[in-house]
């Protein structure tokens, strides 16, 4: 079975997003753990989770991949930035456990001029704070696609954040299939190489999840925006490759794609319907 799913906002609670996926014709789904521009996460509902638990269960929900705002930059040169991203991500390190052992994707941040020495090492900082040996919940590293000072966007720094943390096996790797594109992976014409790459560097089975996206910009544009599946320079070919792939194709495939929601039951449908079963 194709594990599928879409951005959805958490407003409503985790039994909301769970019934409405499930309307879309998906069994997995993200949302921001808080507003994107960061602030305060919502009350913690324990019914809600509950309701939620039972629900995942009956309708054989794959893990849920939740993202942290995006203004989250454990990098940044400013220390009011920094402590910011600490705050949050220590509260969200808490709340993912009331849904344990699901995924938390975050932007590995940008460094703004001071390095990436300096910008891998400040992230290593916040991942030691606040990983724990206990925790059920997988902290994924998002592959970025190198615009600004971004980190993220080589697999030699991905595994260097990894290789930097007292926790490696809490973290995992999630694939944004327009970051890589972009960033300088060509997936659309020798997706195998890519694959093999991120293996050899990375280890494959450190990659949890993809976020799957078409690009706006050609190759190696560094630009990130997000088109919808097959409207943009990757392909419905691509695609179609990506989620049949025998190294990829039980994971869950997120999709960021500029829509609304009728616009995402159309493209759950259309991935469903190239998935090949066996
Ligand atoms: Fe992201
Ligand atoms: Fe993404
Ligand atoms: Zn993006």
């Amino acid at each position: 079975m194709l594990n599928i799913g879409c951005h959805l906002s958490a407003s409503a609670g985790f039994l909301a997003m769970g019934r409405q996926i499930t309307e879309l014709g998906g069994n997995t789904f993200a949302f921001f753990t808080r507003n994107p521009r960061g602030g305060k996460a919502r009350p913690v509902d324990e019914a809600d989770i509950k309701a939620y638990t039972d629900f995942a269960q009956k309708h054989a929900f794959a893990k849920i991949v939740a993202h942290s705002p995006y203004t989250l930059n454990p990098c940044s040169p400013d220390k009011h930035t920094r402590e910011f991203a600490h705050m949050v991500f220590e509260d969200d390190m808490k709340r993912m456990e009331l849904i344990p052992g699901n995924y938390y994707n975050f932007h590995p941040g940008s460094h703004v001029g001071q390095g990436e020495e300096q910008g891998i090492s400040l992230i290593c900082e916040m991942l030691n704070k606040y990983l724990n040996e206990a925790q059920t919940t997988t902290v994924l590293l998002e592959t970025m696609s190198g615009k600004g000072s971004e980190i993220g966007s080589s697999f030699e720094q991905l595994r260097l954040i990894m290789d930097n943390t007292s926790f490696p096996d809490k973290l995992g790797i999630c694939l944004d299939t327009c970051h890589v594109y972009d960033a300088g992976y060509d997936i659309v014409n020798d997706l195998d190489g890519v694959l093999e790459q991120f293996d050899k560097i990375i280890g494959i089975t450190n990659l949890k999840a993809l976020h799957v996206n078409d690009s706006k910009n050609p190759y190696q544009s560094h630009k990130d925006r997000h088109e919808k599946i097959g409207k943009g320079f990757l392909g419905i070919k691509t695609f179609e490759n990506l989620i049949n792939h025998p190294k990829l194709k039980n994971l869950p495939f997120i999709l960021e794609t500029p829509n609304d929601l009728d616009g995402y039951a159309a493209e759950i449908a259309l991935l469903k319907r190239l998935y090949k079963e066996t």
